[in-house]
This record gives structure tokens, C-alpha cells and sequence, in this order.
């Protein structure tokens, strides 16, 4: 943990708790539509694909692969560790089901499209957050 740099926390609510608190037993949450199959990432009441009210949070593999990414070199807080990969990877579960999130424990010249990792989390205050690495 970087001392000094206070990141902004998600505000927890009824939709998202699940996402963010699953780090606790290491589970990723992600919301599962119980009509269609459908997971969505961009957690709403409703299901864009079939319009159903039945979403279940529920555990994905963790696994998935660096879809894009970029490499921020520019400190924006005090205290802030750089340069960090700011990543937006695909999660094996579904085409299109993508999150943004940081990759971790790989130098940023090292990154590479399509490469498999897997998340990890860290936890601060009443959430754990979501990071990737390379897989094992
Ligand atoms: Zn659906």
C-alpha cells in the first residue's frame, strides 16, 4: 500500500456490494442474469440483453486477457506509485465482458495484448479491490 495516496472508495450499495466486497473470500462477483445468461459488468437493475429484472451476483473464473491497455507515468495525487498500467481486460466468461482495472506484478514494457492473467485484490477499508497480474 502506498502510504500517503488516499484513493476515492466506491460507494457500496444493494447492486454493487457483491463486486466489491467478493475480494473478501477472493471471488470476483459479477452480476448474472438469470433469464438469459447474460453478465453484465455495468451493474443496473435491468439486463440490456433480454430486459430481465432476475440478476444474481455470482463468482466468474477470475481469469481473462488484456484486451488494452495504458501506461500512466504522471503522479495525479501525492503519494501516487508510477508509472502503473491502467488495463481493460476481457474476462473468459463472455465476448465484450470487459472491466477497467490495474494490472499489477508485471513491468509496464512487459505488457502485451491478448496476455492471460488473473485477479487479485486489495483490500482498504470495506472493500477489495479488483486488480489483475500475469496468470500462473
Ligand atoms: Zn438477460
Amino acid at each position: 500500500m502506498n502510504a500517503g495516496f488516499q484513493r476515492s472508495l466506491p460507494r457500496l450499495d444493494d447492486l454493487n456490494r457483491a463486486f466489491w466486497t467478493g475480494g473478501e473470500h477472493g471471488k470476483l462477483m459479477i452480476l448474472h442474469c438469470q433469464d438469459c445468461g447474460n453478465w453484465l459488468h455495468h451493474a443496473g437493475p435491468v439486463c440490456p440483453k433480454c430486459f430481465g429484472r432476475h440478476l444474481q451476483p455470482e463468482a466468474v473464473s477470475g481469469k481473462g486477457t488484456v484486451f488494452s491497455f495504458t501506461i500512466n507515468a504522471k503522479a495525479w495525487a501525492p503519494g501516487m506509485e508510477v508509472p502503473y498500467v491502467l488495463a481493460v481486460v476481457a474476462l473468459d466468461e463472455q465476448p465484450g465482458l470487459q472491466m477497467l482495472t490495474n494490472l499489477k506484478d508485471v513491468a509496464p514494457e512487459d505488457v502485451k495484448i491478448g496476455m492471460p492473467v488473473e485477479v487479485f485484490f486489495e483490500h482498504d477499508d470495506d472493500v477489495w479491490l479488483p486488480m489483475f497480474r500475469p496468470a500462473a
